[in-house]
């Protein structure tokens, strides 16, 4: 049975305003403050309760390339399941940046494209795999997508990207929500076991706030954010220290690269649109690392004026340009990325790819751009 409701419930997305939430949906607050959490409906968490009533084996899976929100979800919930007496094991379809290399339990991570082997055996011996921070398998890449679907094991799914699929027994999906991280946090709740926040879950999940909010800063950032991201300090996770790991450790190559980035940025003021390109080359040159360009896109989207702001990055070893979107206001770059570049996201974040080379990726991505004038001019 498909368990497909949490998006069709208006009362349980109103986690800003605790009088329209069922009692049921308290809890009280380790200082006795009451925090109202926008938790998994019941009928999931019934279907999830019975899943791991007794001890299972499970595989909990991020997206391809993973960011701070996919890693920090993952490894949360792991050491949830751990606690609760089941077998756990985070596979990650490829490497993950260095400014998550820190976080506990990041060491035991199994990285499916350096095992492949390994990986298929978890996936085959799982009772249960959770898919966590994606709305699609083809999000996890390449071949793991078919041995995911191949896979005996029970989905639960818990993500917050717009038009999930329909492949898991338990779907929690709340595409309002500010990252998987919190959401991970209200499941745990739903489980009556929010207590059971150790300081690794809570470094892990307020690592997956932070950064995909953008340190609090996106319109996803709501009162139960902020709310959550207050037991997680309560319960351990040093904002400070966690702010230094993540955004304090760039090397000088992905400064220079920074540099570079901005040297090439393009505005089009009367589309109100901003975009930078990176080639193979200039990525090169910089010794890049994974990660490097992460946050790039966002220096485009601060020019005054700019609602819409992509970042093109040539990737030769995979013949495509991949590309990041973000807006402001109204003007969907989930929708945009969907239309034209075989990708998705939120609203206001999303990505995608071309298969064409830079150049010609760039061109049509101009021609197409005076079709969205309007939504561009009213987007706030
Ligand atoms: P980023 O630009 O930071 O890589 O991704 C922004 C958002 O869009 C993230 O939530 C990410 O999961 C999603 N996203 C990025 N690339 C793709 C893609 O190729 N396809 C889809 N469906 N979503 C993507
Ligand atoms: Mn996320």
């Amino acid at each position: 049975m498909q368990l497909f409701t949490e998006c069709l419930i208006p009362a349980l997305n109103n986690y800003g305003n605790p009088q329209l939430m069922a009692p049921s949906q308290y809890s009280l607050g380790l200082m006795g403050i009451i925090v109202s959490s926008p938790r998994m409906n019941n009928e999931t968490t019934q279907v999830v309760k019975k899943l791991l009533a007794s001890p299972q084996k499970v595989a909990i899976v991020g997206h391809k390339n993973p960011d701070g929100d996919a890693i920090g979800s993952c490894l949360g919930l792991s050491f949830f399941l751990k606690s609760q007496g089941h077998s756990a094991t985070v596979i990650m379809p490829n490497d993950f940046p260095d400014f998550l290399k820190w976080l506990p339990g990041c060491d035991e991570i199994v990285i499916y494209e350096k095992e492949v082997e390994n990986s298929k055996k978890i996936f085959e011996k799982a009772d249960i795999i959770f898919t966590l921070d994606f709305n699609s398998l083809d999000r996890v890449g390449g071949e793991l997508q078919s041995v995911l679907e191949n896979a005996a094991a029970k989905f639960v799914m818990i993500d917050h990207h717009q038009q999930p699929a329909d492949y898991a027994v338990a779907t929690y999906s709340d595409v309002k929500m500010s990252s998987t991280s919190e959401m991970v946090y209200h499941f745990m709740d739903a489980m009556d076991q929010a207590e059971k926040l150790s300081k690794e879950i809570a470094v892990n999940l307020y690592t997956g706030i932070m950064t995909d909010t953008g340190s609090f800063r996106f319109s996803s950032t709501t009162p139960t954010t902020h709310r959550v991201a207050a037991k997680l300090i309560e319960a351990g996770a040093q904002s400070a220290i966690i702010n230094q790991n993540v955004y304090d450790t760039n090397s000088p190559e992905r400064m220079k690269l920074l540099g570079v980035a901005l040297n090439n940025l393009v505005i089009l003021p009367e589309l109100h649109t901003a975009y930078i390109t990176l080639t193979q080359k200039e990525l090169d040159d910089h010794n890049f690392k994974k990660g490097d360009t992460e946050g790039f896109v966002n220096y485009a989207l601060s020019v005054k004026g700019i609602v819409f702001a992509a970042i093109f990055i040539e990737n030769k070893q995979e013949s495509i340009v991949k590309i990041s979107f973000r807006s402001k206001g109204n003007f969907s770059v989930n929708d945009f990325a969907r239309n034209h570049y075989s990708g998705g996201g939120h609203i206001n974040a999303a990505g995608g790819k071309s298969s064409q080379d830079l150049n010609n990726t760039i061109n049509e991505f101009i021609s197409i751009l005076p079709r969205y004038k309007n939504a561009l001019t009213n987007a706030l």
